[in-house]
């Protein structure tokens, strides 16, 4: 049978009772059990007992001496005493719970998220709104957002910030990049291996990043994995333990793929990541990522009235990348041109 991981309250009860022979003369009184309890986030019972007996080491280490001939000074125990920075030290460096805060999402957002205009603001603004009734929620359904979008307009590093944003303890991502060379079967096993781990955790957050991909669509046929939607389709409205809480959030470029399957009204919230589509939004970026001086920016500036924008953030940041190689008496003249190769200026 599977047992959830315990709650706070039950992470109290856990610590008194695995500190209860040593509480009454060995736990300092700077040693809070509640304050313990709030930062053992997805801690198990055994990692809770690992904690008190890893604490309770270091506090040994401290007053237990080795003589010259190399006996150990047993009466040194009766001065045994672990402190809150024991518990705090083991907490830091060597006790990690197994389902613990996974900060893989930082590789998605390696160039951050430049603010470059309203969409950004209103696409972070609206996630918030569900992270919050994911809380507020006592719902066994999961809270789903679907962020579509153009190819390289960004979908994948929003959907990591808002998953970052949502502070859950339990965040996973789920790509197709993890899954190259996987049989359907094995995608299978591992889609429902991540949402078995989520549900142990009272706040879980899991990314299905790119979905046309995870379905394997081919638009010639058209062609994709039957089994993988369906299973997607049945995580979707994964049904959780009671009290668990559980957001998923999706990203794809393909809308009118997910209107054709009818994967759309299984999401509570869709989002849409556009493109840069104004001169400010370009020099938004450009601003950033200090590629131009004040004065090359304000002439820009002049000469962009009245042009069309149309560009993914992931392509400009790759066309200032290369402008960034070239010498900078050309760099202005070498930019527009490649943003005009690219489609992103007319
Ligand atoms: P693909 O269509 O290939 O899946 P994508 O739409 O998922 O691409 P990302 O892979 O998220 O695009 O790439 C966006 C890149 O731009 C990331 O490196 C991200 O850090 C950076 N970035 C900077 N500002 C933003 C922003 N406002 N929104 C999204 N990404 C941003
Ligand atoms: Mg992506």
């Amino acid at each position: 049978m599977e047992v959830g991981l315990p709650d706070e309250i039950q992470r109290y009860k856990l610590l008194c009772t695995y500190t209860s022979s040593i509480r009454e003369h060995k736990v300092a009184s700077d040693v809070d059990l509640q304050e313990l309890a709030a930062l053992t986030q997805n801690f198990s019972r055994v990692e809770l007992k690992e904690l008190v007996r890893v604490a309770e080491d270091k506090a040994m280490n401290k007053v237990i001496k080795v003589s010259s001939e190399g006996e150990l000074d047993l009466s040194a125990m009766g001065k045994l005493m672990v402190s809150r920075a024991d518990f705090l030290h083991a907490l830091e460096n060597e006790v990690k719970p197994a389902f613990g805060r996974v900060t893989v999402v930082d590789h998605l957002l390696a160039r951050g998220i430049i603010n470059w205009g309203r969409p950004v603001a209103e696409i972070i603004a609206a996630s918030s709104t569900e992270i919050r009734r994911r809380r507020a929620s006592e719902s066994i359904d999961p809270v789903t957002i679907l962020l579509e979008g153009p190819p390289n307009s960004g979908k994948t590093a929003l959907a990591a910030q808002i998953a970052k944003n949502s502070d859950f303890p339990f965040v996973k991502v789920f790509t197709p990049d993890d899954m190259i060379g996987y049989s359907v079967t094995a995608k299978c096993i591992s889609m429902r291996n991540l949402f078995d781990d989520a549900s142990r955790s009272q706040l879980s957050c899991i990314l299905v990043d790119n979905i046309e991909r995870l379905i394997d669509y081919e638009p010639i046929g058209p062609n994709y994995s039957y089994e993988t939607f369906q299973a997607l389709r049945v995580f979707l409205k994964y049904r959780l333990p009671r009290g668990i809480k559980l957001l998923v959030i999706c990203t794809t470029s393909n809308r009118q793929l997910f209107w054709d399957l009818e994967l759309l009204p299984a999401f509570d919230t869709i989002l849409h990541v556009p493109n840069l589509s104004k001169p400010d939004h370009l020099l938004a970026v450009l601003e950033d990522q200090d590629v131009f001086t004040k004065s090359e920016l304000l002439s820009l500036h002049a000469k962009l009235q009245g042009k069309k924008v149309s560009i993914g953030i992931k392509k400009l940041l790759k066309v200032i990348d290369l402008a960034r190689k070239v010498d900078p008496s050309n760099r202005m003249t070498e930019f527009l041109s490649e943003l005009k190769e690219q489609g992103g200026l007319e």
